[in-house]
Formats: structure tokens, sequence, C-alpha cells
């Protein structure tokens, strides 16, 4: 079993967390190193008071937070719990990148970019490596590629709803999208390529600016960042699940796991002008799930 230790101890032990990878940027040396970031954090003991710099902090279990987002995907389903979610690791993201900003005065953006991981990872959610990114502000290009291991939030996701068929680590995926965008000043947007929640190993992440995505990008109203692009189709919201009847009639009730992971697989072979081959016994409401498949 491993020994607890300080965070102090902690930092001094740590190995450097990114890798070089094939960033050509990358300076490895350059602060604010782990041991910098957990000098910008500040217990007041006896006073009820963590900081992070100027931001107040809560130590909080993870089961609790898991607990909550429990509660919200049974109250408001999966699509606006992740949604929601999403928006709050947007923020905090912003919230770490101003840290960085007003603590280190960092002129060095490529050292700038590189304390974000570093800094997810001091506060507990995820540990981060970095596989390379690369960015050219000019250009408006940045691509980055990180894995994330021991996801809090997949852990989480897990112990309620077991694998599930899509990426889980809502909250986590906003943070290095609105850490990033407010760096460089233009929107970039993460996604998750592999999750633990989806029984992979690790968690595999890719921030690319927001238009590399193509035209399909919800993420940018969701963080608020929904003007008009200069190219490609205008951004169209996502369609909402269909309201209850009346009497209910006609429409996919419950809230199930296993519904509502067929509700999202539905969602997801929408998009695809392919054809869609239903199975299920009768009486399993093939004929709804065909039907909202084609609105
Ligand atoms: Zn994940």
């Amino acid at each position: 079993m491993s020994r607890r230790i300080s965070l102090t101890e902690a930092s001094r032990r740590a190995p450097r967390i990114l890798s070089r990878g094939d960033s050509k940027l990358l300076d490895e040396g350059a602060p604010p190193t782990l041991s910098d970031l957990a000098g910008a954090l500040q217990f007041a003991l006896g006073d009820g008071r963590i900081w992070l710099n100027d931001d107040r902090m809560v130590m909080m279990q993870t089961a609790s937070l898991g607990h909550l987002r429990h509660e919200m995907i049974e109250a408001m389903g999966m699509d606006q719990t992740r949604r929601i979610f999403r928006q709050v690791g947007w923020n905090q993201g912003i919230h770490l990148a101003d840290v960085i900003a007003q603590r280190f005065q960092q002129q060095d953006l490529t050292a700038a970019l590189a304390a974000g991981p570093r800094i997810h990872t001091m506060e507990g959610f995820v540990k981060v490596t970095t596989k390379r990114f690369e960015f050219d502000v000019a250009r408006g290009h940045y691509h980055g590629e990180f894995y994330w291991h021991d996801s809090s939030e997949a852990i989480e996701h897990l112990s309620h709803y077991g694998v599930c068929d899509c990426p889980v680590c809502w909250m986590l995926i906003g943070v290095p999208s609105g850490y990033t965008t407010r760096l460089l000043g233009h929107p970039v947007i993460f996604r998750e390529v592999e999750c633990t929640g989806m029984g992979a190993e690790r968690c595999v992440i890719i921030g690319r600016h927001a238009e590399a995505w193509g035209d399909d990008v919800p993420e940018l109203a969701e963080f608020g960042l929904d003007t008009p692009r200069s190219r490609g189709k205008p951004w169209k919201p996502p369609v909402d699940l269909p309201k209850a009847d009346e009497d209910g009639a006609g429409t996919i009730q419950g809230r199930s796991p296993a519904i509502m992971r067929a509700r999202r697989l539905i969602e997801r072979v929408g998009g695809y002008d392919e054809p869609v081959m239903l199975l299920g016994e009768p009486g399993t409401g093939k004929e709804l799930f065909a039907r909202r498949l084609h609105e």
C-alpha cells in the first residue's frame, strides 16, 4: 500500500508530467513547474478556507461529485447533464488560465499551455500526460493530444452505470477547452476519442481549433462561442429529445441507463445517411426508436 505524503513532498518527488512527444515548442524546464503550482495552493487551516492563488477552493469526495452527477442524470437525462458538466469544466479551465496568467505573469505561451495539464493533475481530477501539442497563434492553429489516466469522473460514471457507449468525462473535457481557448484567444475544442468509461485502458483527448472539427461543433454554443463562422454550413443546435405527449403515448419513455444508452445511440447514428436495422423482441418499441431516428 502506498504511503500518504504531503502536497509539498509530492511536488518534490513528482516525475515530469509532460513528455516531449514531438512538440518542438515545449520547454520542459520552464516554469510554472508542479512545485510552483503547489506553492499557489494555500490552506488557511482552522479558518475554513483553501485558496488556489485568489480562487477559493474546497476539498470534496469524488463520490459526492459522482452522486450529484447521478442525481442530475436521473432528473434531467444524459444530454442535459453532459451539457451542464461541460460548461462547468469550461469555466474551470477559464479560471485556471487566469490563475496562470495572474500568478506567474507567464510570457512563454508554450510553458503556459504546458501548465494546464499539470494544474489539472494537481487538482486530483485526472493524471494527464502530454503526447504532443503544437500551435500557431497567427494562423489560428492548435493541435494537442493528451492521455488521461484514472479519470475520477469516469470511475464515478462506471460505478453508477457501468460501461457506456460514449465518452463520459464531461466536466473534465471542458477544462482543456476553456484553458487553451483563454490562453490562445481563439476557440479550441477538446474531445475524447477514447474513454475509460467506454472500457478503454485510458482516456485519449484531442484538441483542435473549432473549425478543424468541421460543421458539427455543439460545444461552441455550450461555451458561448457560437458566432457566425467563416466557412462551412452554419452551425445548428442539436435537436432535443422529443417532449412527451400529454398521455405519454408515442414517445420513448423511461430513464433507465439501458433506455438512455439506446436513445443516445439513435442520436449518434441519426447524423449518417446509412440504413439502420433495429433488432429486438416484439413489443420492445422498435417503431418508436425508428420514428425518433427519422425525426
Ligand atoms: Zn474519459
